[in-house]
């Protein structure tokens, strides 16, 4: 099984990636992520759907966009801890919860979207990407990349 591991709050959802080291990760200022997760901003990356194992009862939460795009949230089935989500938009990607991982404390954010929605006490480091709204398509993938 692979070092990289997470899982729910109450521990019957656990979950591995497929991945060499720790995915690096980005954080979304917009208002929905700050209602959807109770914070200043959630923290997240992509991957691709095949990097994902997951064990455990889940529950789904399905929304539909104005746009028709449908997005698919993924929790577990007892504490409802949202672990990740794909979208219609994006066939073969997921996008998970990084505060879920095991070494959280060891993740770095390397860019940062919505900043105009950012809490206005949070400060953000010098020379991270931020964009106003979200990322130019392709900018923020480049930006997760390995270096
Ligand atoms: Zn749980
Ligand atoms: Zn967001």
């Amino acid at each position: 099984m692979s070092e990289i591991q997470g899982g729910c709050r109450c521990g019957a959802v656990r979950y591995a990636l497929a991945l060499d080291a720790l995915p690096r990760t980005y954080a979304c200022h917009c208002r929905d992520c700050q209602t959807w997760s109770g914070s200043a901003f959630s923290q997240q990356t992509f991957l691709p759907e095949a990097a994902l194992s997951v064990s455990g009862p889940s529950v789904v939460y399905e929304m539909t966009y104005p746009s028709g795009r449908i997005s698919t949230q993924q929790m577990c089935g007892v504490c409802h801890t949202r672990i990740y989500n794909s979208n219609s938009a994006r066939p073969g990607v997921v996008i998970v919860r990084a505060g879920t991982l095991d070494r959280s404390d060891e993740l770095d954010v390397v860019a940062h979207i919505w900043v105009k929605r950012k809490q206005p006490w949070l400060t953000l480091p010098e020379g991270v990407p931020a964009w106003p709204e979200g990322a130019p398509p392709g900018e923020l993938m480049r930006a997760l990349m390995p270096r």
